[in-house]
């Protein structure tokens, strides 16, 4: 069978959701039968969003291979179920440091080196890589929106590839959106039509188009941005708001848009099952309960920051049917405040990844406040390396214990860079990056969550837990339940005599899928219910 190739482009303004519709054709596609390859292209110089500053960014998501990528990334293995790699994730720094190390070993025999051919070839290249083997499809997001000067050449490169594939082998999808104009109490077709014309001016049609809006289009809408855009008017989807994004495939589905796509690729796929995704709706939609999660974090204005952080509470809220509502708290405010005021009614705690000793105090504090009212807590890498520094303070007496990535003289270097372990330390310098095994320890709460001697999970961090004081502090009654095969890296601590203290130093939150929520987030929302429970 021919390769079949998809992109997704995108109008008007950003941040419309294009990585989660995307991510829903896929799993469209996927459950019609067909292997899906995703792939993500970021037109930035970055060479990757590693060092991006979150407030700009989102989250940077985290493959089983290491690879720092968009947060897209994440979408796209929950939707589909299945682990990416380095290469779904291509920005255009990466093409132009290719295209310049290419210039300087001489590769290009002294010609012009041009953005035709030679930046759209190294585009193409990277969507080609993908269509391998079994892969049926190639579906390729294009972050940014028409119109950007960075996006050109990404789209005069997929311009191409529908001329050398065929029309029957590619489909464009433009995603804009029709805002409600209050004033006028209408809906506007207009920036829609301009977003059409931007893209028609650089040589693309779209194949169909995907209309955000906040309220249903009339037919009549429908009809006029088809007639614009020169499209049969079922090739104009609303793509309205919905209260959870797992909705958002079953929404595609009902109004055809698997069907239009698998026609024009000549694809006959088997009718996508989807009850079980219905059933993960359902359970979002209609929880029996709720519970009030603390997130205590740097980030609390810009909840894309923790975007998988929450998606896991999102999955374990589903699997225990309760809504988790989310009290996202700022760790400075905690410094000035106390804990007190802004934990208390919380029936569970989160402290995740972080960088940075900005609010690193008020994060303490609020693991102590959990430690001590035996409220659930769950420590995500930093809230690991914190945990860790909480004990040592207040409970071994380690008076000043610190990170060494906060206090380079603490007397107590709980938490410190592993100078032998700088071979552990794969790309982007040194961070440990990517999937690690860890072991576990019989007879732990980790043991009993995961079920299993061996995990695998995936880190980005530069400091390590100590083993100088791992001694101590497990005198003082911390328990070391997760390690790393050769039992030199502590990769779960947990304490007894509390209904739920458990924090790891990887990122759990990166593995939790809809379909496989992950067992310590369930096991948090569970502790956390019950919590809540007690208190009524
Ligand atoms: N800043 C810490 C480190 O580098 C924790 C990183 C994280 O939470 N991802 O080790």
């Amino acid at each position: 069978m021919r390769k079949k190739f998809i992109f997704v482009t995108g109008g008007v303004v950003s941040a419309l959701g294009k990585g989660v519709a995307t991510a829903s054709i896929g799993l469209l596609l996927q459950k019609s039968g067909f292997k899906v390859a995703p792939l993500k292209f970021d037109p930035y110089l970055n060479v990757d969003p590693g060092t991006m500053n979150p407030f700009q960014h989102g989250e940077v998501f985290v493959t089983e291979d290491g690879a720092e990528t968009d947060l897209d990334l994440g979408h796209y293995e929950r939707f589909l179920n299945i682990d990416l790699k380095r290469e779904n994730n291509v920005t255009a720094g990466q093409i132009y440091h290719r295209i310049i190390e290419k210039e300087r070993r001489g590769d290009y025999l002294g010609g012009t080196v041009q953005v035709v051919p030679h930046l759209t070839d190294e585009i193409k290249g990277a969507i080609k890589r993908l269509a391998v083997d079994d892969v049926d499809v190639v579906l390729t997001e294009i972050g940014g929106t028409v119109g950007d000067i960075e996006s050109l050449p990404f789209l005069e490169a997929i311009r191409q590839m529908r001329l050398e594939e065929g029309m029957g082998n590619t489909f464009f999808i433009h995603v804009t959106l029709v805002p409600y104009i209050k004033t006028a109490g209408e809906l506007k077709t207009k920036p829609t039509q301009h977003s059409v014309q931007k893209l028609r001016e650089i040589g693309i049609q779209p194949d169909l188009l995907l209309c955000r809006t906040d309220r249903r289009l009339e037919k009549e809408q429908r009809s006029k941005i088809a007639l614009f855009a020169n499209l049969p008017i079922e090739r104009v989807i609303e793509a309205i708001d919905v209260e959870t994004v797992y909705e958002i495939p079953l929404l595609f589905h009902e109004n055809r848009m698997d069907g239009i796509i698998l026609d024009h690729l000549g694809l006959k796929g088997k009718k996508p099952d989807l009850t079980w995704l219905k059933e993960i709706v359902d359970r979002i939609k209609n929880p029996q309960d709720e519970v009030t999660v603390a997130l205590v974090g740097k980030y609390v204005h810009l909840r894309d920051s923790y975007k998988s952080v929450l998606e896991a509470l999102t999955h374990a809220g589903a699997a225990n049917r309760v809504k988790v509502n989310l009290k996202l708290v700022d760790s400075e405010e905690i410094e000035k405040r106390g804990p007190e005021e802004l934990l208390r009614g919380s029936d569970g705690i989160l402290v995740p990844g972080g960088f940075g000793h900005r609010g690193i105090e008020g994060k303490i504090k609020a693991i102590g406040y959990a430690r001590e009212n035996k409220i659930p807590y769950l420590g995500l890498c930093l809230g690991m390396q914190l945990a860790t520094v909480e004990f040592a303070r207040n409970v071994a007496g380690l008076k000043g214990a610190n990170s060494t990535e906060f206090d380079p003289n603490t007397p107590y270097p709980v938490i410190t860079i592993l100078p032998e372990k700088r071979d552990l330390k794969r790309m982007g310098g040194t961070l440990r990056l990517g999937a690690y095994k860890a072991v576990l320890k019989n007879g732990t709460l980790a043991f009993s969550l995961y079920k299993q001697k061996e995990i695998m999970e995936r880190h980005r961090h530069r400091y390590e837990f100590n083993p100088k004081f791992r001694g101590i502090l497990e005198d003082k009654g911390l328990v070391v339940s997760g390690e790393s095969p050769d039992g030199v890296l502590v990769e779960i601590i947990e304490l007894r005599n509390h209904p739920f203290f458990i924090a790891v130093q990887f990122h759990p939150e990166f593995k939790s899928r809809p379909m496989s929520p992950h067992p310590l987030f369930v096991e948090f929302i569970k502790r956390s219910k019950e919590k809540a429970e007690w208190i009524a």
